[in-house]
């Protein structure tokens, strides 16, 4: 009877009524952004318990992003009236966690195993690099880490990664793959990748554990379905082969994780995995305008690999998308500012507004622009700008160089990139610089004038001091920006980054280009340093008034009433690696996330592009996106006065700015290391084993306070033995020890005989 239906059905359309209702069998729904994929995700599983198919411990529901998780489980909570407890609800990674503690014998593991993050799985690779002697130079931990992520999202254990297959050094990553897996089983361990791969270990080796399970979960539910990588969806295959009774949502135009190793032939495939499967199509849009619909839909049309699907909007036409050129970058957050700014005066709340940028580096400059305005906001799936790995360390040489006395900055980057200075030697230098009151950096300036180190390890520090001295010396002469662009190379940080072959090192080296340009605003280094201790200090609350600032990549799924999409050109989106590719495959995902993008907005799309972007301080010329050409022209509104920055078919740029060298190369960090020269820095120190030039911690000794020593005093030496002063030079003493003869020391390190 019509009259007892919960309201939950009747607020569904019927082809979103049938996805709910057709609860047995496998079911796909494949449709475009906005239809209520996720919605219908929600009600069914909200369907399934309310009529007592099952219990919320028997139905298992993924989703992409813990927020993800945490939204659905509230969207159900609500449709039913109480909480679900017990549902297996969640990411890939936390259901599979949960799962390998249930059966972590299985592979060698206990159930309380500890689960590595990125810095612990790096140390356990070099040191396995060490030990078979592998150039760490060449290849890095880093790129030794992704290989094996790689070989883990295609479900590879170590002995099925095929042969023509052998990844890094002459094919020695499988052996490091494999010693990998045993070290991570002695230590009890695991990383992001096993959580899966592991499950896939037990589902195959133990029938009746997977056969449990196929008792046990009577529905599984899949969004985004069209970003599964390999193994996830042996995963999900596994799982589902009993009672098939699986649904699984999403959409080919978005699939943006290729470059990870997501797999758009999944959705594809579901039809033939599941034979019988039931594909429901959504077509109706409840999220965006009609002009904003129409605008995305013209984008993606240029792609040929699509299903394709029609989508359609009871939804008002509201606004023509704005497209607009701008000058330069300042110009771009300024815009946006005050875009901002005008619709808070109307009374639209922060919270429903998104700036989605293509690269974390482009943050920046929206970061300042709202610290200047006093705007809130708050950087979504990622670290406020300064708040970077990079930019900190970065900040950290620079600090040294202002201030000597920075310890916990001299601290930061004494051994970074790696020098030789390990935790003994840095022990040594805070021994020193609390027995003598002082700082780090002036007990390195006594301590290498001693024999208190190993000669290495003083010849290091020794060249570090010099380098301090030097950099700091050239900030009389070269503006400050050139002078820090000098100190990350010369330092060999910048290079540290180039050799690294991970997937996060090219953002890295943005980030420190835009890093570069940053100081390039300030008058000195001590003002860029102040602002940035101020801009730190703008302590995030958790008020939710606040704009968000995220990668496209990290907004798939959500959705604002406002969307600003800047830096839409070439080279920046699409990237230059995408363009560089010799196949359409990059530059069809490049679209598919401008896709992904402009279907995030509810009311409002702003696209942005600039005709100038600074890169290390030089002025480079863009020209427009291909995407913004794209864009229908009945459903944006090209900003008129600005739209002369803007059309690139005109080649408008080129006559206005033929001056400027067309290219832009800060997303292309990979071809710049490439075609640079390769050849280190000598740094005092090898890769090869730091330990042994270090100086032995233990074998020093402190005296509570320096004693008063003349001439001829015998005194005790940690590392020496005893001896006989033989000259006072301030805190040093020469003494001529009975065995180890004549050395210099700081008095702080000797005691009375
Ligand atoms: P995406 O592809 O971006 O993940 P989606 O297909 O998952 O999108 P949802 O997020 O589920 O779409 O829905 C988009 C918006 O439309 C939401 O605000 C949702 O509440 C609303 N919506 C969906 N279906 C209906 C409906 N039948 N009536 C009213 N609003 C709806
Ligand atoms: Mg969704």
């Amino acid at each position: 009877p019509v009259g007892a239906e919960p309201a939950y059905l009747s607020v569904l359309n019927p082809e979103q009524r049938r996805a709910v209702e057709c609860i047995d069998g496998p079911l796909l729904v494949l449709a475009g952004a906005g239809t209520g994929k996720t919605r219908v995700l929600t009600t069914r599983l909200a369907h399934i318990l309310s009529t007592g198919r099952a219990w919320p411990s028997q139905v298992l529901a993924v989703t992409f992003t813990n927020k993800a998780a945490r939204e659905m489980r509230e969207r159900v909570a609500g449709l039913m009236g109480r909480a679900a407890e017990g549902m297996w609800l969640g990411t890939f990674h936390a259901i599979g966690a949960r799962m390998l503690r249930r059966h972590a014998e299985v592979v060698g593991l206990r159930s309380d195993f500890t689960i590595l993050d990125t810095d612990d799985q790096l140390r356990l690779l070099k040191q396995l690099l060490q030990a078979s002697n592998i150039d760490e130079k060449k290849f890095p931990p880093r790129a030794f880490a992704a290989v094996i992520g790689r070989w883990k999202d295609r479900g590879l254990a170590p002995a099925a990664v095929p042969a023509g297959d052998s990844g890094l050094a002459d094919g020695r990553a499988v052996e490091i793959y494999r010693q990998y897996q045993d070290r991570l089983a002695t230590l009890n361990a695991c990383d992001f990748g096993d959580l899966l791969l592991h499950n896939l270990t037990i589902f195959q080796s133990q029938p009746e554990v997977l056969a449990d399970y196929h008792r046990r979960f009577r529905y599984i539910l899949v969004d985004e379905y069209q970003d599964t990588n390999v193994a996830q969806y042996l995963w999900l295959r596994l799982l589902a082969q009993a009672n098939r009774n699986i649904c699984c949502v999403g959409d080919d135009d978005q699939s943006i994780y290729g470059w990870r190793g997501a797999e758009v032939g999944n959705i594809l495939r579901f039809e033939s995995d599941f034979p019988g499967a039931e594909v429901v199509r959504l077509e109706r849009n409840y999220r965006s305008t009609s002009h904003i619909l129409a605008a995305a839909s013209g984008v993606i049309a240029n792609n040929e690999g699509r299903l394709g699907k029609t989508l359609w909007t009871e939804g008002e036409a509201g606004e023509k998308v704005a497209v607009r050129g701008v000058w330069d970058q300042d110009e771009e957050a300024r815009a946006v500012g005050e875009e901002i700014e005008a619709l808070q005066r109307d009374g639209r709340s922060l919270a429903q507004m998104a700036i989605l940028v293509r690269a974390g580096s482009q943050t920046r400059a929206f970061e300042e622009r709202f610290i200047q305005m006093g705007l809130r906001y708050r950087v979504i799936g990622g670290l406020r700008f300064y708040e970077r790995q990079e930019i900190r360390d970065a900040m950290a040489y620079l600090r040294v160089i202002a201030q000597e006395d920075d310890d916990l900055a001299l601290e930061r980057i004494l051994n970074v990139p790696k020098r030789g200075l390990g935790d003994a030697s840095v022990q040594l230098l805070h021994q020193a610089a609390r027995a003598k009151g002082t700082s780090l950096m002036k007990a390195a300036r006594h301590l290498v004038e001693t024999d208190e180190l190993r000669p290495r390890v003083r010849t290091t520090i020794r060249g570090l001091i010099a380098d301090f001295d030097r950099w700091r010396a050239m900030l009389d002469g070269l503006s400050h920006a050139e002078v820090v662009e000098t100190v990350l190379d010369e330092s060999g940080y910048t290079e540290m980054w180039q050799n690294d072959r991970s997937p996060d090192a090219p953002g890295r080296l943005e980030n420190l280009k835009e890093l570069v340009q940053a100081i390039d605003e300030f008058d000195s280094l001590t003002a860029f340093l102040e602002h940035v201790s101020l801009v730190m200090d703008n302590d995030q609350d958790d008020t939710n008034e606040m704009v968000n600032v995220m990668t496209l990549h990290a907004a798939k799924g959500l959705e604002f009433d406002t969307v600003f999409l800047p830096g839409w050109e070439d080279g920046l989106f699409p990237s230059q690696r995408a363009l560089d590719e010799s196949g359409v495959a990059g530059l069809e995902e490049e679209r598919r996330l401008a896709y992904v993008g402009i279907t995030r907005a509810r009311q409002r799309c702003y696209i942005f592009f600039a005709a100038n972007r600074r890169v290390y301080g030089q002025w480079q010329s863009n020209i427009p996106s291909r995407f913004v050409d794209e864009l229908p022209e009945d459903h944006v509104a090209r900003d008129a006065q600005k739209g002369v920055y803007g059309s690139r078919a005109a080649g408008i740029n080129e006559e206005l700015y033929g001056g400027f060298v067309y290219e832009a190369p800060w997303l292309d960090a990979e071809r710049r290391a490439a075609s640079r020269k390769g050849g280190g820095r000598a740094e005092g120190s090898g890769r090869g084993r730091p330990e042994m030039i270090e100086a032995s911690a233990e074998q020093v000794r402190i005296d509570d306070g320096p004693a008063a020593y003349r001439v001829g005093s015998r005194v005790f030496h940690q590392k020496f033995g005893y001896g006989k002063v033989a000259g006072i030079d301030d805190n040093k003493l020469t003494i001529d020890f009975d065995k180890a003869g004549r050395k210099r020391v700081m008095d702080s390190f000797v005691q009375p005989a």
